[in-house]
């Protein structure tokens, strides 16, 4: 039995094979070959795979996230039967005698750069299709496993640390737990783990390796510990920690219903976080009384080109509607830093946390912004949304943000296209910037909430991302707490609510400190909303 210890993220146990997911790089060797017959054979089949590869990704994505989002693994699949691309990699084999991987390389590289000089976004966009879609039949033939997105059975995923644009390929129902090598606790993967609600334990080092794969672990997330080969008596153990984990979560199922309330009558309202629609069930399952956050990017990073207007609209449309009434606030597109989708085309970047991302994009390319907030706005009569931005720094970036809100808005007009005129607009507090001057900016808004999860990395100056700052890594920072505080007397002050959707919002050490500063509403990940309902109803403020 090999023990590992990290840092968890869940408190929950698991036991399950380690699938260990490593990122592909196809290094194509170019060589001769006689039988060229041979290799167009291998093409047919390994195009064979891909293809029905492809449909059943696009029925999972339909049954997932709808048609819109699974559309891209249509034409992928068209993609793949083009008779340009098909006879391209043939004529490559027969002309130059040479083996597939090599003609499927070139062609590649030869598809994507003619897409990407075209005037056409769209056509752009192409380019990197034509590359996914050859990476696939590369994998075909090394006979890779499609690791994350091909999961045959329930397994636990070890990575290095996984970035939004790989967790989102996820199929979701296969994933018991995640272990990893790197990874903070307030990294996505670790956001991802709590919003699932499964054991994840980040930070385990390079102890953890390949060569695991395929190896029966027991993860611990109530101490951090991982037990790869686990000894009888040790099985034994977490079996009976899994029991009473189990007893604790149907021990909580009794608390739907009823009311975020503490023995003293204070109330308190107890949203969910979201990264798409799918999570739409978990929020319903768990009795949240509205979304505190959706994370509208994840839209983004699940798709190989600007996801349109319509896609948005149907995304927006369907958590309103399955929200019924309640409070749906979206967060408008906070990508950039971490979260990277190859199709912006960003500059890397020295300091990217502290770089082009999040408002700052919105406000420069404001086409992609103007298409969001009409699909936000038309959405807006199916429900209850309110729209929030990310990243705000200064009463101008909202002054500028309102000018564009009001652009949108008679283009709607104009256009007899039907919207809310009284939705709700608000802003995340996660600079120290926007707390210190939240007395001006609670004139200008509807409502703050709080992303502690950017707030600590910029007040105590520690990349949220970097496992080696753990040792100095303090959400419950006296700084952090103090702008909270400033933040909710600011929004008070001026008759505004205030809410918390970053990570600490569900820090249940922190709920009666937060309650004990008015905030109004606490947003968490769907299978922490019982958990700090439990801790509420246990509180006595007087
Ligand atoms: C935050 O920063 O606390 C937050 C909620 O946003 P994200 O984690 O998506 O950056
Ligand atoms: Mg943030």
């Amino acid at each position: 039995m090999v023990v590992l210890k990290g840092k968890s993220v869940f408190h929950d146990v698991c036991m399950g094979k380690i699938v260990f997911y490593k990122r592909k790089e196809h290094t194509i060797k170019r060589y001769k070959v006689e039988d060229t017959e041979g290799e167009l054979k291998r093409f047919r089949e390994a195009k064979e795979t891909a293809l029905a590869q492809l449909k059943e990704l696009y029925n999972r994505t339909v049954a997932d996230v709808g048609e819109a989002n699974a559309a891209i693994f249509e034409i992928h699949q068209m993609m793949l039967e083009d008779l340009d691309y098909v006879e391209s990699i043939e004529n490559i084999i027969t002309s130059q005698q040479v083996n597939l991987e090599y003609a499927i390389g070139a062609t590649s590289d030869n598809f994507s750069a003619m897409f990407s000089a075209m005037d056409d976004a769209y056509m752009q966009g192409r380019a990197a299709d034509v590359k996914d879609v050859s990476e696939r039949l590369l994998a075909v033939l090394l006979g890779e496993e499609e690791s994350l997105n091909q999961l045959t059975e329930p397994v636990v995923i070890a990575a290095d640390d996984l970035v939004p644009s790989e967790t989102v390929q996820l199929d979701k129902s296969k994933v018991l737990g995640f272990i990893m090598q790197n990874g903070s606790t307030n990294s996505h993967t670790a956001i991802l783990a709590r919003s699932m609600g499964i054991p994840a334990i980040v930070g385990l080092g390079e102890k953890l390796c390949e060569d695991y794969n395929g190896k029966k672990v027991v993860v611990d997330g109530f101490d951090g510990a991982v037990y790869i080969d686990p000894d009888s008596e040790t099985e034994a153990r977490m079996q009976e920690k899994m029991q009473q984990a189990k007893a604790h979560k149907e021990m909580l199922q009794e608390l739907k219903g009823k009311e975020n309330v503490t023995r003293d009558g204070r109330k308190v309202k107890i949203f969910a976080n979201i990264g798409k629609t799918a999570d739409l069930a978990n929020v319903l399952a768990n009795d949240a009384g509205g979304i505190g956050l959706f994370r509208s990017e994840f839209l983004y990073l699940e798709n190989d080109d600007y996801p349109t207007e319509e896609q948005q609209f149907a995304a927006y449309k369907q958590a309103a509607e399955t929200m019924a009434g309640k409070t749906v606030v979206i967060r408008t597109l906070d990508i950039g830093a971490d979260k990277q989708a190859d199709y912006f085309k960003l500059d890397k970047e020295e300091n990217p946390a502290l770089g082009y991302r999040a408002i700052r994009i919105c406000l420069t390319r404001t086409e992609i912004f103007k298409t969001q907030l009409r699909a936000l706005y038309r959405a807006s009569m199916f429900g209850n949304i309110a729209i929030m931005y990310p990243m705000i720094t200064s009463v101008e970036e909202v002054r500028q943000i309102k000018e564009i809100e009001k652009e949108v808005r008679e283009e709607l007009k104009k256009e007899g296209i039907p919207f809310k005129e009284d939705v709700e607009t608000g802003i995340m507090i996660e600079t120290p910037a926007a707390a210190l001057v939240s007395d001006e900016l609670a004139k200008e808004v509807d409502f703050f909430s709080v992303g502690t999860n950017d707030l600590t990395q910029y007040t105590l100056a520690i990349d949220r991302q970097n496992q080696n700052l753990e040792p100095f890594y303090n959400p419950h920072h006296k700084a952090i707490l103090r702008l909270i505080q400033m933040a909710a007397d600011n929004a008070h002050a001026e008759g505004k609510w205030i809410g918390i959707c970053g990570e600490l919002g569900a820090d249940t050490a922190l709920t009666e400190e937060f309650l004990r500063m008015g905030i109004d509403e606490l947003s968490v990940s769907p299978s922490m909303v019982l958990e700090v309902r439990k801790k509420v109803r246990e509180l006595d403020l007087s």
